[in-house]
């Protein structure tokens, strides 16, 4: 199963800028939808709640993997989305579908480069020269998302010289109990703390209702309205918790 992600190694061919031909004519096979791993950020697990009606942890629990940021998929590899033959949140699709057949390369340094993903063995979409990578990605109306994507990246970039500087059994267990506001979804042997900076950990961060509530209610923030205000809460509780356990950005040495 290939794995869609935001961010990803580059293919093979030469990689493409924004000003460089290119065009892709879906013809709506579906293929994209079977046997792939969609990579979900916080913000697009919140979107999916909206448009599925539910909070974000019925979202976590119901249509995203259960140990990492993937949507499911069912027996036969089709996306949980997928329904005859059509994507049931296509307004609020994740990143990785709209930029698809294009994987996406961005450096710590903002340059950023595309590249064309290897197309399904069948697959009728047709590739051209057409437009440029800055208009597809106009038409799959990105912009949002990819802005969202980068903020997320730089504070998975601190995360991970976090972890760089920390080994996994020795970050403090309270660093991961206190995402949880409750003691029951506390960690509580040495094993699920070493899991916990990927793992166990994880639905507390991409459970953006029950964490930005609680830093809400915590701080007397009111509770945002707009969805960028959403992104920006959520992002600022995970600074907050961090900066808490004396892991912020700019506290490490
Ligand atoms: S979210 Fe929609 S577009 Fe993306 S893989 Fe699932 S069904 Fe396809």
């Amino acid at each position: 199963m290939d794995t869609l992600l935001p961010l990803a190694e580059p293919g093979h061919e030469a990689p493409l800028r924004r000003t460089d031909a290119f065009s892709y004519a879906c013809k709506g096979c579906g293929g994209c939808c079977r046997n792939k791993r969609i990579a979900v950020t916080p913000y697009e697990v919140w979107r999916l709640s909206r448009a599925c009606g539910i909070d974000t942890g019925e979202v976590l629990a119901r249509h995203v993997e259960p140990d990492a940021p993937y949507l499911r998929v069912d027996e036969a590899g089709e996306c949980v989305f997928l329904r005859e033959g059509r994507c049931s949140v296509h307004r609020d699709r994740p990143l990785v579908c709209r930029l698809y057949p294009l994987g996406r390369q961005r450096e710590e340094n903002g340059d950023e480069t595309f590249w064309r993903l290897e197309p399904r063995p069948g697959s009728p979409g047709v590739y051209g020269t057409d437009t440029t990578v800055a208009d597809y990605l106009a038409q799959q109306d990105v912009d949002e998302l990819l802005n969202v994507v980068d903020r997320y990246q730089a504070l998975y970039y601190h995360l991970f010289e976090l972890l760089r500087q920390l080994a996994p059994t020795d970050v403090p267990p309270a660093a991961h109990a206190s995402f949880a506001e409750d003691q029951d979804a506390r960690p509580t042997d040495g094993a699920s703390r070493a899991a916990a900076p990927g793992a166990a950990v994880f639905h507390e961060w991409f459970d953006v209702d029950r964490l930005v509530g609680a830093f809400c209610e915590r701080t007397g923030r009111p509770l945002p309205t707009a969805p960028r205000d959403w992104l920006d809460a959520h992002i600022d509780a995970i600074d907050a918790w961090l900066d808490a356990q004396g892991l912020g950005r700019g506290g490490l040495t």
